[in-house]
Order: structure tokens, then sequence, then C-alpha cells
């Protein structure tokens, strides 16, 4: 390439730069590429190719057979129009001294390519070839067209090349030469962020190899891993994002480890008193569970603690023993659940037994109005109501506190890593204690991400005797059978929840619909038994008035909108219908079935899927039906959905990575994870060779982990 000393070298160039400073980039390419997100040289280094073709080796014309993908050269011993006039196109008949072949073009290739393509001129063509006529031909080849004794352009031939996603007005080729131009040009700026003892551990190559490597990779590069794009370079890329994240995480923990909060030292009244009621003996795995947070809830830092138990393993009571542990060190506890249904299904469930105790339970949302909410402000403000149970708005409204010591926030799926900060920032002076409660089973990957700022318990064990339902598809042509088999079980003293989608909490068009399909079952398939209808827009005394009745078997079938999908707990209930199963997701349906798994009954689930069903849906209904494992589950959740929804400003309120996987690439999260919690026990990043390190994690994660305590 040659250097005009008087172009790029007025000023030096640098990352940063708009894209319109490389050679062949006007306004109108430069708008394209944005459109891309490609609007630096930096932008432009960091778009990695999504697959490599190998050009290295020239084949013989003579050697190739249709079907097969070659590259050759030739010199031009033909060339000219083609077709009818009034469909014109082009060829090229090329002869290496093997043999010949055409080169094909079913439009007019444009005059400049005509042009170029005369008698007598070299050219280097990739294509698959296939054969119609007399020749072996290529259609709409990738070229390379020159003068004999000139050297062809070395980003494109004689090499493995790369294969782009192109912003559009970009070919392959002229992508690819303008990613070599930026790389000739500004490669050598590329600055390492990672702290070198860390790339010196892992052996990683340096930054500027890696991204040149991942570009245009070496001759004796393994094209398989990079077309898996897993090649060395590919792995120290991924594995600089993750450490980023992770250093992020690391600080965030350093920092809270460094707020004070009310230590527990648990008195054990509380806890004899409920053991001696509950009517079962907890799992070991429970017991283990309550014992790491009574660890956790004695230091005087303050507990971040993610329990995760499938639906049903028991994590209200752990979470209640927990509660009692903090009551009975004379301070409160606060209950969360995304939803006021959900809050309400909690209450309900915690002071059945709190009654018992004679420890005074509170429900606040927006349904408790007047005097009772004054009633329950003054009790938490007053220290009087030892438990809360409410949504988000508890915090939200600042709700007063005389003494909060623990945080129980449920269903964590729909809360991110923000959510969770802030409200623990307001949670009061001193930060309480906060355990994290999820059915969802969350992957390997999202522990060490959207998790990662967390310590994780495990409830890995069911209580005695519970099997996961039955579950079986049916469409809703069939759905008959799932009738009948619920009449079986209703003779039998069993019963049954038939469940419909409900997208939006209250939505009424939603409820009229459950509301007309309640009233035909109940005339129409079920005339001799009771059923009930429960749904987000009944007042919360009719909902308890229908719960009631349904524990107390005075109604059979429970027709439900997604009310039920967490909390309900009722044992003899062992079927369950989900109508238009096709709509809800895949952790959604685990966690409704998972209702009917509460007891040594077994239990069954029909899932009733409505045509037409898309390839997705099919996948999720096909998965839930064969697999009762959650964490199974959970992956393939992750899978159809596509980390980036599940890790997207959405769900965790983390940005989205720029290379890496976290389900292709879990061997770097692993380490980097590894490596960046060692590295900050052990560092500080405010030493001024870690500059670059700090200003790009401030730029990438600043906004969204709580790195301020840290400095
Ligand atoms: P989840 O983990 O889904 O929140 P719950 O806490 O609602 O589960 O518990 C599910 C059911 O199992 C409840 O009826 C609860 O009383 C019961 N349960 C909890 N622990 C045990 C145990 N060790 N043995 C038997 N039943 C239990
Ligand atoms: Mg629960």
């Amino acid at each position: 390439m040659t250097n005009d000393p008087g172009d790029s070298r007025k000023s030096s160039p640098s990352l940063q730069d708009p894209v319109r400073y490389l050679k062949g980039v006007g306004p109108k390419l430069a708008e394209k590429m944005l459109a891309k997100g490609i609007a630096t040289i930096e932008d432009l280094l960091f778009s990695l190719p999504y697959r490599y073709e190998d050009r290295r080796e020239l084949k013989p014309i003579s050697k190739i057979h249709a079907g097969e993908k070659a590259v050759v050269t030739g010199k031009i011993v033909a060339s000219g129009k083609t077709g009818r006039r009034w469909r014109p196109g082009f060829q090229a008949v090329i002869d290496d001294g093997t043999g010949a072949l055409a080169l094909k073009w079913f439009r007019m290739p444009g005059a400049y390519l005509e042009d170029k393509l005369k008698k007598g001129r070299v050219v280097i063509a990739s294509q698959t070839a296939r054969k119609y006529g007399p020749l072996l031909e290529m259609a709409h080849p990738e070229l390379e067209i020159f003068d004999e004794g000139d050297e062809p352009d070395s980003s494109s031939f004689n090499r493995i090349v790369p294969i782009y996603s192109l912003p559009e007005g970009f070919s392959q080729k002229s992508f690819r030469a303008l990613v070599f131009q930026a790389l000739e040009k500004n490669a050598t700026q590329l600055r390492e962020i990672l702290p070198p003892d860390v790339i010196a551990q892992r052996a990683w190559p340096d930054i500027q190899a890696a991204v040149w490597n991942a570009h245009f990779p070496a001759d004796d590069a393994d094209l398989d891993e990079l077309n898996q794009l897993r090649s060395l370079w590919h792995q120290r890329l991924y594995y600089q994002e993750f450490f980023l994240l992770e250093l992020a995480l690391a600080l965030s923990r350093k920092g809270l480890n460094l707020e004070k909060a009310f230590p527990v030292r648990a008195g054990e009244r509380k806890s004899q008193q409920l053991k001696q009621i509950i009517p079962f003996q907890l799992t070991r795995a429970q017991e283990k569970v309550i014992a790491e947070i009574k660890n956790d809830l004695a230091r005087s830092r303050p507990m971040h603690r993610l329990l995760q138990g499938e639906v049903g393993s028991g994590k209200t009571i752990v979470a209640l023993f927990a509660s009692l542990a903090v009551i009975d060190a004379g301070l409160q506890v606060a209950v969360m659940a995304p939803s006021e249904v959900l809050a309400e299904q909690h209450w309900l469930n915690l002071h059945r037994w709190l009654d018992r105790l004679g420890i005074a339970c509170g429900l606040l949302t927006a349904a408790v109005r007047g005097d009772e909410r004054e009633k329950i402000l003054a009790g938490a403000r007053e220290g009087k109501i030892p438990l809360l149970v409410g949504t988000q708005a508890l915090i939200q409204e600042r709700v007063a506190f005389k003494r909060i010591g623990l945080l129980v926030i449920d269903e964590q799926h729909r809360f991110g890593v923000e959510d969770r900060l802030k409200l623990k920032a307001k949670a009061g002076k001193r930060p309480p204690h906060i355990l994290v409660m999820t059915a969802t089973p969350i992957p390997r990957s999202l522990a060490m991400t959207a998790y990662g700022d967390l310590d994780i318990s495990l409830l890995d064990e069911m209580p005695p005797g519970r099997k996961p339902p039955a579950t079986s598809l049916l469409s809703d042509r069939e759905v008959h059978k799932a009738w009948a088999e619920l009449k079986n079980r209703a003779q039998r003293g069993e019963q049954a929840y038939v469940v419909y989608p409900l997208v939006e909490e209250s939505s009424r068009l939603e409820i009229q619909d459950a509301t007309r399909q309640f009233e035909e079952l109940a005339r129409k398939v079920f005339p001799e038994l009771e059923l009930g209808l429960i749904h987000g827009r009944l007042a919360p005394e009719a909902k308890e008035g229908v719960m009631e009745k349904f524990r107390r078997r005075e109604i059979q079938i429970l027709v439900a909108t997604t009310v039920i999908e967490v909390g309900i707990d009722v044992p003899n209930a062992t079927a369950m219908v989900v109508e238009h199963a096709e709509r809800f997701g895949l952790t959604q349906l685990h966690q409704l079935r998972g209702r009917v798994a509460r007891s040594e009954k077994d239990a069954v689930c029909f899932l009733i899927a409505h045509e037409p069903l898309t390839e997705l849906a099919k996948e999720r209904l096909k998965t839930i039906a064969a697999t009762a494992d959650g964490f199974k589950i959970s992956e393939a959740d992750l899978r159809l959905r596509g980390p980036g929804e599940l890790l997207g400003t959405r769900q965790s309120g983390l940005p989205p990575f720029r290379f890496a996987d976290l389900l292709r690439d879990l061997k770097e999260l692993a380490l980097a994870r590894n490596d960046a919690f060692h590295w900050a026990e052990t560092n500080e990043l405010d030493r001024p060779d870690f500059a670059a390190l700090k200003k790009e994690l401030w730029q990438r994660y600043g906004s969204v982990i709580h790195l301020a305590s840290v400095g």
C-alpha cells in the first residue's frame, strides 16, 4: 500500500476517527455503515467476519468438479455479451492451460466490469462450479482482475478470506478491502486494556495480533476452528469482553462487602416453634440452604444471595426460616413479589404460618387502601409489623421501616441487576441483607453474568415422593381427552386447574375470554362439578374467597388466568390443563405444571396447542413435553430465545456483548470470571497503568453496575 505523506498523517490517525477517513468511503457509504452500527474505525475493526472461505489453494481447472466451491486463475480467452437482446448477460471464458471455464453473469455486470474483462487479462475467480453447457461455469463469481505480471490484491486471494455480514452498498470484496485498509492504517493503535499479568498468565496473544488474525488468518490456521468462531484469536477477544463484565461484577461485590449491615445473631426460638408446627421434615437441601443463609445473616456485611430451586422445592419455607431469624433479632423483613397478585399469594401462604407463631404480617398492594393502608404503614414505621409483603411499591413509595434487616425478592427473573440495586439503595440507611428467590433454574452462563453479583444457594432436592407431572401435548380437537381425565380425577376426590393465558395482568378482553370459557365448561363439560374462576381483575377478597373454597375442596376445578403461575399451593390438585399452551414461554409452562406436583399422587398436565403454531412454539412444546429437568428447560429457553433476549437491557440491564456468545463461549466466561474476581482482590484499579481498563469499564458498565463505591 502506498502512503501518501500528505493525507492521513496530518493529524495522527485514531481508532475513534469516523469511517469516512478511510479511502473510498464517502458520506453515502458512511451512512450505510452507520446503519450497521459501524461509526468509527474501531467499530469496523471489531466487526468480525461470520465465516471464512478457504482460498489458499488455486485449483487447476481440469481438477474441478461441478458442485465444488473452488478458486481458479486463468487468462481470459474470450468475452462478450450473451443471451437475448431483451435480457442480456455477459460471459468470459478463462483458460489456465489445463482447461477452460466460463464466468457468467445473467444480468449485465456493469460497464466497469465489462471493460476490465478484456481478452488477455488474468483473473482469479471464486465460486461454486457447475455444469450445464459444454464448459464448467461459475455464475457471478467473486473476482480479481489484473494484467499478467501484476501482483493481485493480497486481501482477497491466496489466503483464507473473511466473509462479513455486509452493510448495504458493499460487496464482500469491497468491504474486505476496507477492513484491510483499516487494519494496515490503524491496527497499531489498538491498545491492551487487559492487565499485563492477566494476559501473561493465560498466554493470550496480544490484541493487535488477535484482531488481525480474526479478520485475516494466517495460512496455517485451522479452518474449522475459524468457522466455529472459536480460534485462539477469537477466544482472546471473548475473554477480554467477559473479563470486563466480570471485573465490574467483582468490583461491585468488593464495594458491597465494605457496607455495614445489621448482623443477625439468630435466636433459635421462633425457628424451633416453626419446626414443631410444619407438618413435614425439612429436606437436607433445605437444611443446608437455611444454614448458608443464617451464616450470611450473622455477618456485618450484607448478604447478597440467590436461592434457586425448582417449583415446589420449598423455597417459601426457607425464606420463612430466614425471616424468623431476623425477626427474632428485632429487625423487620420485607417480602417483594413482581406483581400484586403474586404478592397476595405470598401473603396468603406466609400469614398462615405466622399467625400461628403470633407474628403480625402485613400486605401492602395498591388494592389496600384507606385506614387499612394507614394502619399497615404505621405498623411498618413503628416496627409493629415485623413482616410486610408487597410489590416493588414497598420500596418505591418509601414505605418507612423502623429497622429493616432482610429483603426477600421472589421470582427474580423479572427483576434486573439494576432494579436490585435501586431497591437496595432505597431500603434504608443500613443496607438490608438480600435474599433473591427464583424457580427458574439459572444456566451456568447466566449465573456468571446476569446474576454474577450474587452468591448462589441451590435447593437441589425435592420434598420426598414428588414426581414430575406426566405431560402430554394435545391439539384443540383432542381436548376432550383432557376433560375426561379431569372427570376421573374429580371422582377420586382430586382437584384440577384449567389455565388460560393472560398476556397482560388484567387485560379485559382476555378476562372476557376466560370467563366465557369458564361458563361453557361449567354448563356443558362439567355440569356435575363445582367450578371456580379466578383472574387478575377480581378484588383481593373475592380471590381469597375462591382460593379458600378451592383449598377446602368445595371447588373441584379452578379456572384461572396465569395468576396461579407462582405461589398457589394446594397439594390435592393433581391435574392441569393449559389452554393455548403455544402462547406461554418455556419456563412459564414449567412453573405452571409445577403447581400440580405437590404431593405423592401422580400428576398430569395437558398442554393444548391451537394451530397455527410457529416453529419456535413447536420447539418449545416438544421440549416441555420431553423433559422435566428445569435446568435443561432453561438452557433450551436461553437457546430458543437467544441470549440477547435474556441478557438484553430489558432483562438484566447489561449491555450486549460485541463478540462473545454466552452459550458458545462458556469456557472463556468461566476463565474470565475466575481471573477477574481474583484480580480484583489483589489489585487496585486506581493505579495509573490501569487507566485504559478503568475508562473502558466505566464506559461500558458504569451506569449499570454499582461501581461507584469502589472509586
Ligand atoms: P416453591 O419452591 O415453588 O416456592 P413452596 O415453598 O411453595 O415451593 O413449597 C411447595 C409445597 O411443598 C408447599 O406445600 C410446602 O408446604 C411443601 N413443602 C415444603 N418443604 C417441604 C418438605 N420438606 N417436605 C414436604 N413438603 C414440603
Ligand atoms: Mg414459591
